[in-house]
C-alpha cells in the first residue's frame, strides 16, 4: 500500500516534468534501481509495471537475477570491472557504463561467444569530478569511432550522473551537455547509426533530467526505497 502511494507520487512528478517540457510520458522509461532492496521489493516493482530493473554490482545482483530472471529486463548501471564483464554479458540486456576500450573489447569478446549483440550506453563524466567514472567528453569522437569496429556492441545512447546537489536545478548543465554531445556525435555521423537514448536522472534530479531530454531515468530510493 505504502509502495503504491510512492509509485503514484513519483509518476505524478514524472508526468509533470514531461508536461513542462512538452514531451509525452511514453518518451521516458523508468529503470527501477533495486540495488538497495530485497528480491521481494524488486518483485513488487515488477508487479507495478516496472519491467526494467537496474543493478550496479554483479555480486549483489546475482540473487535477484536468479530469482526473477527473464520476468524483467535487466540494466547494468554501475562501474563494470573488465574481469566482471563475463557475468554481465548475456544476463543483463543493457549496459549503461561503457567507458573504456578495454571494457568494450571484453564485452565484444563475450557477446561474440554467445552470439548476441549488447545494446550499450557510453558513460561520460560530464562534470569532471575526479571521483566519477566515465569518459571525458573530449574523448567522445575517438571512442565512439572505435566502437564501429566492435560488431557485437551496439551503441544506443549516452549515460551520465550529475553531482549530488541540494538544489537539483544546478544539475541542469550536466544533462544539457550530455544531450548536446549526443546531438553532435549524431550530426558528425561518428557512429554508423544514429543513437537516441539519454540515460540520465536519478532520485534527486530526475525532473531536471526529463526537462533536458532524458529518455531513461534510473530511480532507486525515491521509487523502491533504499532500506531493504
Ligand atoms: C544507485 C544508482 C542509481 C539510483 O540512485 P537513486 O539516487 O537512489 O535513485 C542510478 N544510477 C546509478 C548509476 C546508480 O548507481
Amino acid at each position: 500500500m505504502e509502495f503504491e502511494q510512492q509509485v503514484e507520487k513519483v509518476e505524478a512528478r514524472i508526468r509533470k516534468a514531461c508536461d513542462r517540457s512538452g514531451r509525452p510520458r511514453t518518451d521516458v522509461r523508468v529503470v527501477a534501481v533495486t540495488k538497495y532492496v530485497s528480491v521481494e521489493r524488486a518483485k513488487q516493482a515488477l508487479q507495478h509495471g516496472y519491467s526494467h530493473l537496474g543493478e550496479n554490482r554483479w555480486p549483489d545482483a546475482r540473487e535477484k537475477l536468479e530469482e526473477i530472471s527473464d520476468a524483467a529486463t535487466w540494466h547494468f548501471i554501475g562501474h563494470l570491472q573488465t574481469k566482471k564483464a563475463k557475468h554481465v554479458v548475456g544476463k543483463f540486456q543493457y549496459i549503461h557504463s561503457l567507458d573504456r576500450l578495454s571494457l568494450a573489447e571484453e564485452i565484444e569478446k563475450r557477446a561474440k561467444a554467445l552470439d548476441l549483440t549488447v545494446p550499450c550506453f557510453v558513460q561520460f563524466n560530464v562534470s569532471g569530478e575526479p571521483s566519477k567514472y566515465g569518459l571525458p567528453p573530449e574523448d567522445a569522437d575517438t571512442f565512439v569511432e572505435q566502437m564501429n569496429s566492435l560488431p557485437h556492441i551496439r551503441i544506443i545512447g549516452l549515460m551520465a550522473m550529475a553531482p549530488h546537489e541540494e538544489d537539483a536545478q544546478r544539475t541542469r548543465p550536466v544533462f544539457a551537455q550530455l544531450r548536446q554531445l549526443r546531438d553532435q556525435l549524431n550530426q558528425k555521423q561518428i557512429y554508423h547509426t544514429r543513437f537516441h537514448e539519454l540515460s540520465m536522472g536519478m532520485s534527486n534530479d530526475f525532473e531536471v533530467a526529463i526537462e533536458e531530454g532524458a529518455t531513461i531515468i534510473r530511480l532507486g530510493s525515491v521509487l523502491v526505497g533504499n532500506d531493504g
